[in-house]
């Protein structure tokens, strides 16, 4: 009969106990906001084992690199950073290395760790979390490796969280991922969707509000499509409506959106609400109809923009970010085109821009390339140049408004406080050091690259 739970942690308790000095831990996560979010769980799980956490790799009893598989070259750097820690492993045999996360599902992967990594020995899937216990109790019993792949359930919600920050949180509401994006590893490493109970999402936003925090992020790989499957329907909106009327003061961010699913419910829940952004994160991918069919993204320009105009009509400084790949197998300099007047059309304030990256298994891992890396190189680089005159061009809309913003830190050089406003902005004013976790009013003064620059108004001033 396998152990439980108790066996396995008095199991672990044994054997801390014969160190000659208080046990550590590191952990180190790679990629998304959920892959930093399930680090804060890793760290929460092996504190309450017994282990302190470090920041120092050289002094820790367990490394656990929590790693992205999106896209190749972050794998790479990965992997030479796990090569990094032999040394580490060799003067400490005891030390336990495990890589888990996303990463650790691929089988390419954990094949080459089993051939030249061997001291990797801990693997867990992106759902094995709980997982987490038992496998390092068998590397102490002396097992080779302790492997454990699952991407099916919902971790479990009384798992130990040690959060990064004292006030921004990261909340999951679902996890997984059907659409299948024909470039995309995520659905097969993250499994299909499922999402948590809004009561289960209420009641952490809720104690994270009492306990003082200012930012709640909520997290999945298409929000808008939370809910379905649930015994009780409710939809993303029904969702944001519920934890919106959340007393207290601090700003409700979400990401990522799916244009297909994205409404002018959406739309009116944001706008209407007292405490979610003004700022959606809607990534188009690519400008081209054509690619967009390809990519199996189910959606096209005209409905894309049919939201953004929505929006704007609303609000004209209601901000927009997007995700765009550059180089899709199948693009042409026509398609790039493409890409280039949608940018020019929906004038975002941000964008995140990836080089298309070749995921084994994927469908467009089979598709012809018909352009070559300097031609990608070199659309990428007049995609970054042209974004940033846009983005100051359009950022000069809040120039002599007052704005809320969250700061976030401040370089203790210049004295500058850095954080996000409520149109999701990155905004610079001097402050204290106390004012850092506070979510400020500041009259915007000027406008540098991306960024907004302004002073804070200490009295309780109207702002947008
Ligand atoms: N689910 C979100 C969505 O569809 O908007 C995005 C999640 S995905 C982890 C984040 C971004 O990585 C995608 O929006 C896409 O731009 C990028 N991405 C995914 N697969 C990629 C690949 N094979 N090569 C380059 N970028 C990729
Ligand atoms: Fe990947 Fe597409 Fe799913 Fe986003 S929606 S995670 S890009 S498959």
């Amino acid at each position: 009969m396998a152990d439980t739970g108790t066996q396995i942690r008095e199991q672990i308790r044994a054997v801390l106990e014969t160190f000659t000095h208080p046990p550590r831990a590191h952990v180190q996560s790679f990629g998304c906001q959920l892959n930093f979010c399930d680090g804060e769980k890793y760290k929460g799980i092996l504190q309450d084992l017994g282990y302190e956490l470090t920041d120092t790799p050289e002094e820790a009893d367990v490394i656990l690199f929590n790693a992205c598989a999106v896209r190749a070259h972050a794998e790479s750097r990965v992997i030479g950073r796990l090569g990094a820690l032999k040394p580490i492993y060799e003067k400490n045999p005891r030390l336990v290395v495990g890589l888990c996360g996303c990463m650790a599902e691929e089988e390419e992967v954990r094949a080459l760790l089993r051939k030249s990594y061997p001291f990797v020995k801990l693997v867990l899937g992106a759902g094995a979390m709980e997982r987490l216990p038992g496998a390092l109790a068998e590397i102490y019993r002396g097992e080779k490796r302790a492997e454990s792949l699952d991407f099916t359930g919902l971790p479990d919600e009384s798992l130990p969280t040690v959060r990064d920050s004292g006030f921004q949180a990261s909340v999951p509401v679902m996890y997984g991922c059907n659409n299948f994006c024909t470039y995309c590893i995520v659905p097969y490493v993250r499994g299909r969707e499922r999402s948590r109970t809004p009561e289960a999402i209420e009641q952490e936003v809720r104690v994270l509000i009492g306990q003082g925090y200012k930012e709640i992020l909520l997290l999945g790989q298409n929000v808008n499509s939370y809910g379905r499957g649930l015994d009780e329907a409710i939809s993303f909106p029904a969702l944001l409506r519920r934890l919106d009327a959340i007393e207290g003061d601090y700003f409700i961010r979400f990401m990522s959106s799916h244009p297909k699913d994205a409404t002018p419910e959406l739309i009116d829940t944001m706008l209407g609400s007292k405490h979610i952004e003004h700022h959606l994160h809607l990534p188009v991918q690519c400008g081209s109809d054509r690619v967009l069919k390809e990519m199996n993204r189910h959606y096209t320009l005209e409905t894309y923009l049919k939201i953004v105009d929505y929006a704007r009509e609303k609000d004209p400084d209601f901000g927009f970010s997007s995700d765009l790949i550059v180089g899709f197998p199948t693009e042409t300099d026509a398609d790039f085109e493409g890409t280039m007047e949608i940018v020019e059309r929906v004038k975002y304030d941000n964008l995140y821009t990836f080089i298309y990256s070749r995921r084994a298994g994927t469908k467009a891992a089979d598709m012809e390339f018909v352009c070559t890396q300097e031609q990608i190189a070199a659309r990428m680089s007049r995609l970054l140049a042209r974004q940033r005159e846009i983005s100051e061009d359009f950022n000069k809309r809040f120039l002599g408004k007052n704005v809320r913003f969250l700061a976030e830190k401040r370089d203790p050089e210049t004295g500058l406080l850095l954080g996000k406003t409520r149109h999701g902005l990155v905004l610079e004013a001097p402050g204290t050091p106390e004012d850092i976790g506070r979510l400020l009013t500041v009259r915007v003064t000027g406008v540098k690259n991306w960024a907004l620059s302004g002073e804070l108004l200490r009295e309780d001033s109207h702002a947008e």
